[in-house]
């Protein structure tokens, strides 16, 4: 027997996507433990069942489109080029949060008459050649440019796409964007009407192993629960507030005059013992949006709330996370 954890989630390998992976998953509560930073192996220490591999992003959708490991997390952009059409790769959760960037075509800056996707098709027809454009997305590529009749080939390319048009290898590209930085570091412009797939960190799960392995169906329930509760924890802020009145009722009925101190259903309100009775003090405590603090504490001032405590919140739990839900939905259909 081997002692190897029975259900794998594979992770991005290198680069801003591991750091900002392990980052999130410390942030739900699953701390990944990688005893050597050269191993492609490690555990979660609150999820012994769980082990981690490491993957590059585009390894980690064919694996788990085989089967060969259960769960991913990586890019949509990599989950859309690598997917296939058998619907093998369920989405769990696709808005982890993280890992933004849009795969964009872009041109050289010295290209005055090719301003969007129409004078980028003039333009390509005006060449005695094909329009070389370098991508490590062939298939998303391919298809968007065929979409609007471009015609072209592919140059495929490892490593630094962004040199290609001055090194003379193809005439433009189609990569991912983040900030914008490298574009303009290497003389490119982006093309408005040009976004092929915008893109963000999400979890991913083979259907099949979903379908025939009720512990990986577990697992499923348990990320999906610890992912969402902390995505839904982030938005929001805990506010303790003090404030005097009769009954809780009759406090409650002041807070739901407020827009922003209602609650998730409402305020929990608790009578505050005071050295002399019949203060009337109580505590309040509410649940509020981050973008929604500062009308939160005018409102309970102006109903007398004082000794206004804010706190962050590691998890909101519903009674069962939505896309777990979702997810039974899938799997049968
Ligand atoms: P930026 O200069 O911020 O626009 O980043 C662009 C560079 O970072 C390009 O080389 C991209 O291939 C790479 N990049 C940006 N975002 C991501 C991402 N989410 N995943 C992988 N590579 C990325």
């Amino acid at each position: 027997m081997n002692n190897q954890p029975a259900i794998r989630l594979s992770l991005p390998s290198k680069g801003r996507l591991e750091i900002d992976a392990l980052d999130f998953l410390a942030e739900t509560g699953l701390r990944v433990f990688k005893p050597n930073p050269r191993q492609y192996e490690a555990t979660v220490p609150s999820l012994p069942e769980l082990g981690i591999i490491f993957q590059r992003p585009g390894d980690i959708v064919v694996s788990v489109r085989q089967g060969s490991i259960d769960f991913g997390i990586t890019g949509i952009d990599m989950i859309e080029e690598k997917r296939g059409s058998n619907g093998d790769i369920l989405i769990l959760h696709d808005t982890l949060g993280f890992g933004h960037c849009a795969l964009k075509l872009a041109v050289p800056e010295a290209w005055k008459d090719v301003r969007d996707i129409p004078s980028l098709r003039t333009y390509a027809g005006s060449l005695n050649r094909p329009l070389r454009v370098a991508t490590k997305f062939p298939f998303l590529t391919e298809r968007f440019l065929n979409e609007y009749d471009i015609s072209h080939i592919l140059m495929s390319a490892e490593g630094t796409l962004e040199t290609a048009p001055t090194i003379g290898y193809a005439d433009m590209i189609s990569d991912l964007v983040s900030s914008g930085q490298t574009l303009q570091d290497n003389r490119l412009r982006a093309l408005p009407d040009g976004l092929i797939q915008s893109s963000q960190a999400a979890l991913i799960a083979n259907r099949k192993t979903l379908q025939t392995n009720p512990r990986a169906l577990e697992m499923a329930r348990r990320l999906l629960e610890y992912v969402e509760a902390h995505l839904r924890a982030k938005e929001n802020l805990l506010i303790v507030a003090n404030m005097r009145g009769e009954t809780p009722e009759a406090i409650a009925q002041k807070m739901f005059t407020q827009t922003s101190v209602g609650g998730l259903q409402g305020p929990t309100i608790s009578p505050i013992v005071t050295r002399e009775s019949n203060q009337g003090w109580h505590s309040v405590s509410i649940v509020v949006r981050h973008d929604q603090l500062q009308k939160a504490i005018m409102e309970l001032r102006s109903i007398g709330g004082s000794g206004i405590i804010v706190s962050p919140i590691t998890y909101i739990f519903e009674e069962e996370p939505p896309r777990y839900k979702a997810m039974l939905a899938a799997l049968k259909g």
